[in-house]
């Protein structure tokens, strides 16, 4: 297991060496136990300057060290916490190590663990490292085969990455068997799987008439729900063929499903490890977004077969150049495939809440980072998500074929090395002619830019002209920032409702032929001419900029855009934005200690979309959506949780009021529907009923829990119940719990529906579910569906701030000394800490002092909470 006692260093991306030796290849041993597993390492090695080796090892019990077949004497190495020094080396020799490890005792779920009885792998970001003694640094790549030898019946499936070279009985009830991965790969994605698994297999011909075999593993009784996991990998390795020429390279397609996985999934070379809410599902076991979820995961991971392990990373700094592109890919495979404008939305709507607020709160840093504690760090909202939106702008820049083009260039130039995220600019700029010097600030400043509107319609010469003024906040480390190419794809409505054709020397058309301005300087006016009315501007269509828009708009102007405009993203942004106004004002009322009114106009205008029946079901309910309270405290100085609840209560109110027979009219249509956005809308509705105290509310929702079918309805309605404090509620709680105590991955959905309830008991209920089985206070999902969804829920955390904080804190402190990760990612929901009110902020900062001073606390957990006081 991984201690960090060591003070922590902070490294930096200046500072970054190419390697000193080169790994020609590794053979590698396992004799798989639970308890002392040994793992004998046979590496080639060439020098390339004259210095010590250092390899990487931390955790590791050392039994043997040869080089060329000699035992090296004391004299000749030494080991330290997390390194082995040799001092001298021969130009090219064979380093042959033997280490001893404990796979049980390993509770981190990096490196090689146990989980429920399978032996797993992590490896990815430094996860190798507790394996064997290695140059573990993604820039050092080989050629690696792999022998595992295990106890037969407890373990027959062995796997590694590549191909199966052979399988064998060894005597002693043990076997033995042989893999081989002929593509070098960085230590990072190396992956071994044994242990009692079902298997559900399939095929796959690629475009050049290969049959590529594929297995989807699971605990045993579980195969039924991996179909869908495998049918999603089949349309990702089409889909991918079709839309980027990428064909896939191994005979051999495997993932597994485990239960105690820190991350999501992991793409290791033919061998996928999945944590197993993302394989497994069958609509009595997951929601309709569970589907997407894995659809989109399954793809994410195998589009990493090129974007990331073809082409990886220089080091860990620009670990954007896999995540942001994959990001992108993977949306972009799900706009495809379903509806491009709801993929949009959820993907800014998720943006927004995570990416922004990390953006905006003390642990802001940029897409490709200059220094960090711990590279696990990493795997922010910024470097995924925003990532993925810097892509997006290049494309929109460029259009599908530019972009397509460039892709081509980037696998020609950079095939199996391991590059920057400058070198993927570059690739993308060369054959567009493009010049992306300024745009490359996106990578390197970090915050959220925003730009402020102004307008000019002149009626005598019809013209109308457009001034944009971009600023980004400072902050500690960006003083001062540079101005951002930023790129925004533009429409003006005439007053039916049409686009205008744009006469402009400033619009530039992309390969798609959208018309686009770029802001490339601190402030730019654009003159369109020819416009015979006062246009209603339409601006950021797509979301092309990740940025923050304020424009003034009025009421008129954005009910025209909620009706009229083409482009379906900002047709609900307006709704987004028309009722986050009101939200805000209400806001501000509750302050002043006012009544809190809704504006009528505002609950009619969301009447209209409601009525509307031209719009899809799946849209309306996007558009009906209000802000939620991270969206919010972006826009307010103070997130006091209690006010934007009392903001958030009086709209629905005064909406429900007004269109009660209509919601319930619609609810029970739809009811009797079967579509994805049929669900979608009707649970919506459903919980604008309970939020508004409808006196049928229970009742509706506990006729839905009882006669549901699907997980959708099911969850949901147990939802909705989880704000009341009713009978209803418990029954349903009770007999979910039931139902599903012995599942691993639905048992998450009970922790979260409670951790994210608004209900006088929900702390003292979540308190208490952390010390009654089945809840696993050591599994990473199990603390994520709780303790990350009630640290999200300010409502109650600030309600009961003399308890809560203490509770989280406590617990935090526990967690990182089993599992430093996990720990990290609970440390995030303190984001907003500094905008909490005075009396609040006070308890919790004392309260993440006190964890900042544990002495063995880890620099995971330590570089996310030393800028939260
Ligand atoms: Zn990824």
């Amino acid at each position: 297991m991984t201690t960090n006692t060591n003070q922590p260093t902070r490294i930096f991306l200046k500072d970054y060496k190419a390697p000193s030796f080169k790994v020609q290849s590794i053979d590698l041993f396992f004799n798989l136990h639970e308890k002392e597993t040994q793992v004998k390492a046979k590496q080639s090695i060439e020098k390339l300057e004259e210095t010590p080796l250092v390899l990487n090892g931390e955790g590791l019990k050392l039994l043997s060290i040869r080089i060329d077949g000699i035992e090296l004497s004391a004299a000749d190495y030494f080991v330290t916490e997390d390194s082995l020094t040799v001092r001298t080396a021969p130009d090219y020799f064979t380093l042959e190590t033997i280490v001893e490890i404990n796979p049980e005792e390993n509770k981190s779920c990096a490196g090689l663990y146990l989980s429920n009885g399978i032996f797993a792998t992590q490896c990815e970001a430094e996860g190798f490292r507790n394996i064997t003694y290695f140059l573990d640094r993604p820039d050092v790549m080989t050629s690696y085969t792999v022998s595992i030898e295990a106890d037969k019946k407890k373990y027959p499936v062995l796997l590694s990455n590549g191909d199966l070279i052979s399988k064998k009985q060894i005597g002693n009830g043990r076997h033995l068997a042989v893999w081989r991965d002929p593509f070098k790969k960085p230590s990072y994605l190396f992956a071994l799987v044994a242990g009692d698994l079902g298997v559900v297999e399939g095929s796959f011909i690629t475009k050049s008439g290969k049959e590529v075999k594929l297995e989807v593993y699971a605990s045993h009784g579980k195969q039924d729900r991996c179909f869908h996991a495998l049918l999603s990998l089949q349309k990702a390795m089409k889909w991918d063929e079709e839309r980027f020429g990428l064909e896939y390279d191994l005979n051999q397609y495997m993932i597994v499903s485990i239960d105690d996985f820190n991350m999501g999934a992991m793409e290791n070379k033919g061998l996928n490890i999945f944590n197993s809410r993302l394989v497994l599902a069958d609509p009595e076991s997951a929601t309709d977004n569970d589907f997407m979820r894995i659809e989109s995961v399954v793809a994410h991971e195998y589009f990493h077969n090129w974007t990331g392990n073809r082409v990886t990373c220089r080091n860990w700094f620009e670990l954007s150049l896999k995540e942001g592109l994959t990001v992108f890919r993977d949306q972009e495979f799900s706009s495809d495939l379903h509806s491009r404008a709801v993929e949009r939305i959820k993907n800014v709507d998720a943006l927004r809440a995570r990416q922004f607020a990390e953006d905006a709160g003390p642990n802001a840093h940029p897409v490709r980072p200059e220094s960090c504690l711990a590279v696990d760090n990493f795997y922010t909202a910024t470097i995924y998500e925003k990532g993925a939106e810097v892509i997006r702008m290049m494309y929109t820049i460029v259009g599908k074929d530019g972009f397509r083009k460039g892709m081509d260039n980037y696998f020609k130039e950079y095939d199996g090395k391991a590059v920057t995220i400058l070198d993927f600019a570059k690739s993308i700029a060369e054959p567009n002619n493009v010049d992306f010097t300024q745009f490359k600030l996106w990578y390197s400043q970090s915050g959220t830019p925003e730009v402020n509107v102004t307008e000019n319609y002149n009626a005598d010469n019809k013209e109308y002209s457009l001034t944009l003024k971009q600023f980004c906040k400072p902050t500690e480390k960006e003083p001062s920032k540079e101005a951002f190419h930023i790129p925004l794809l533009i429409g003006l409505l005439d007053p039916t409702g049409n686009d205008y054709k744009l006469n402009s020397k400033d619009i530039a058309y992309n390969s798609d032929g959208k018309a686009l301005i770029s802001l490339k300087k601190e402030e730019e006016t654009y003159l369109f001419t020819d416009i015979s009315d006062k246009p209603v501007l339409s601006l950021n269509r797509e979301f092309s900029s990740p940025i923050k828009l304020h424009w003034n708009a009025t009421q008129a102007e954005l009910l025209h855009i909620i009706k009229f405009d083409k482009d379906s993203f900002n047709r609900r942004e307006a709704c987004f934005k028309m009722i986050l106004q009101e939200l805000r004002s209400l806001i501000a009322d509750y302050h002043s200690k006012k009544e809190l009114r809704p504006n009528p106009e505002i609950i009619e205008a969301i009447g209209y979309i409601l009525l509307d029946k031209k719009i899809d079901a799946q849209f309306k309910s996007l558009m009906l959506q209000i802000p939620g309270d991270d969206f919010i405290a972006q826009e307010e100085d103070i997130l006091d949780a209690k006010a934007f609840q009392a903001a958030n209560h009086s709209i629905t109110i005064a909406f429900v009021q007004k269109y009660e027979s209509a919601i319930l009219e619609l609810y029970h249509a739809h009811h009797k529907l079967d579509s994805i956005g049929d669900r979608a809308l009707k649970n919506h509705l459903l919980f604008y009923l309970v939020e508004a105290n409808h006196p049928s509310s229970i009742s509706i929702a506990f006729e839905q829990f009882s006669a549901a079918k699907s997980m959708t309805d099911k969850i949901n309605a147990i939802v909705a119940l989880c704000h009341t404090d009713s009978e209803e509620r418990q029954k349903a709680l009770h007999e979910f719990l039931n139902r599903w105590k012995e599942d691993a991955v639905v048992f998450n959905k009970w922790l979260q529906v409670q951790a994210s309830s608004r209900i006088t008991k929900t702390f003292d209920i979540v308190k208490k579910i952390t010390t009654t089985p089945p809840f696993n206070p050591e599994n990473p999902n199990n603390i994520y569906s709780l303790h990350s969804v009630i640290g999200r829920n300010h409502f109650v955390m600030q309600r009961e701030k003399e308890k809560t904080y203490a509770w989280f804190c406590d617990e935090i402190i526990r967690i990182d000394k089993i599992n430093p990760q996990v720990a990290a990612r609970l440390c995030s929901c303190f984001n907003f800490v500094k905008k909490f009110p005075d009396e609040i902020k006070e308890i919790a900062q004392k309260e993440i002092g006190r964890v900042l001073a544990e002495p063995n606390l880890s620099k995971n957990s330590r570089e996310l909470l030393e800028g939260c006081i």
